[in-house]
């Protein structure tokens, strides 16, 4: 099925060194750039939008979903943080899509979900 690609209307490009830039600390100028917007594009289209997390297809070795279910993925990450690999940070093999919830879940973002498992307290320690 194709999906619809809003047409976004873009900035002029600008060449950055991203790998300084981000030695720097500046990964908010990292994140609102042309280079990340079109590489986030690129990531959701090769996933199909699909959540690769709650799809299954991936996971950071430490997350793993309850239950596997289809979730449209509405954010890019970055499996390797920037900070550690900025010359990683637009290579499309260190993206993945995923949702907000798999999000909120891989980056221990997820106080709610901490109160929804309390039943079975399993933390994995690993
Ligand atoms: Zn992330």
């Amino acid at each position: 099925m194709e999906i619809p690609i809003k047409k976004k209307r873009r900035k002029r490009r600008k060449y950055y060194n991203w790998v300084e830039e981000i030695a720097k600390g500046n990964t908010n100028k990292f994140y609102h750039s042309t280079d990340w917007d079109i590489l986030k594009e690129a990531v959701l289209k090769r996933d199909k939008y699909e959540c690769q997390f709650f799809a299954g297809k991936w996971n950071d070795g430490k997350h793993f979903p309850n239950k596997i279910k289809p979730v449209t993925a509405t954010m890019v990450h970055h499996i390797k943080p920037i900070k550690e690999r900025p010359d990683l940070a637009l290579n499309i093999n260190n993206c993945i899509s995923l949702s907000f919830e798999a999000h909120e879940i891989i980056e221990e973002r997820h106080r709610w979900a901490w109160r929804k498992k309390k039943k079975s307290l399993t933390k994995e320690r690993w």
